[in-house]
């Protein structure tokens, strides 16, 4: 269904980037991987699935790191078709322990960085009259949890700039929206589970209960394959009306 299309996603060296930078190459688009740390196995992984995929170690926290791996991608495929904003990370603090910088890094990372990459990509989208624009928020993008201050701003953000991308491109082949996954056990969501289980003195399993318990209804972590699945419709053509929407896969979290 992707065939010569070409998706960059943001922090795809992990966790729920990977797994949407799978899901569309299984449906034929090149990709282009962004992230920290290794990136020769998710590289390999995905070029495994008979795409041709780049690689740009952009920080997204720096605007001019941003622009270049804009342009890279545009060089190496031509342009970017879509683009997914998923690179994220959490710091968990009551708001007066809350350190400024980490307060800066995550509204960089979670936040800006996707107004830098969707500014840049509009353009070319537009004039081919054909995009997607994939934010990845969080049912924090809906609802809050305290000691997340900076991480719920920044997710309430994302679905509010999904929103104006949508309706400044309603007119054209261009769509925007967002995903809000609950918990996903990723490194991510792993730190958390970790955290719990010292605090509490208990085992890993026993803290995943905990977790989901006081959050998640179904009792069952969302899956990186799921929320891929997810974007594979958002670019399918019967979402081709689907604009603006923040659409949970949250096990019910925001249900209550
Ligand atoms: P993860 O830690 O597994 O992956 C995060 C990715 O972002 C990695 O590839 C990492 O290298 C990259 N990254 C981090 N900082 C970066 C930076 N400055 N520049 C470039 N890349 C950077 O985490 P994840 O759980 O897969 O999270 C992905 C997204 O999903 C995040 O936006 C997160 O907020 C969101 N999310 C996660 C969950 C969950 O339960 N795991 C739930 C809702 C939303």
């Amino acid at each position: 269904m992707l065939k010569g299309k070409t998706a960059l996603v943001t922090g795809s060296t992990s966790g729920i980037g990977l797994g949407i930078a799978k899901a569309l190459a299984a449906q034929g688009a090149n990709i282009m991987l962004n992230g920290f740390g290794d990136h020769e196995a998710p590289r390999a992984e995905v070029a495994a699935l008979g795409v041709k995929v780049g690689f740009h170690g952009a920080d997204m926290s720096r605007p001019a790191e941003i622009e270049d791996m804009m342009k890279a991608t545009a060089a190496q495929f031509g342009r970017v078709d879509i683009l997914v904003n998923n690179a994220g990370i959490q710091h968990v603090a009551r708001i007066e322990d809350f350190p400024p910088e980490r307060w800066d890094a995550i509204i960089a990372i979670n936040l800006s960085s996707a107004f830098h990459t969707t500014r840049q990509a509009i353009p070319a989208m537009r004039q081919a009259n054909w995009g997607r624009i994939i934010n990845v928020a969080s049912v924090h993008g809906l609802v809050a949890t305290a000691e997340k201050s900076a991480y719920v701003a920044a997710k309430h953000g994302i679905v509010g700039l999904t929103k104006v991308t949508a309706l400044e491109n309603a007119t054209s082949g261009v769509t925007c929206n967002a995903i809000c996954p609950g918990w996903v056990l990723t490194p991510l969501v792993q730190k958390q589970v970790d955290a719990r289980a010292a605090a509490l003195k208990i085992s890993n399993e026993e803290a995943k209960k905990v977790l989901l318990g006081e959050k998640e209804p179904s009792m069952q972590f969302t899956t990186p394959e799921e929320l891929g699945a997810l974007a594979v419709f958002f670019c399918s053509p019967a979402a081709d009306n689907v604009r603006g929407v923040a659409w949970n896969m949250d096990g019910g979290w925001a249900a209550q």
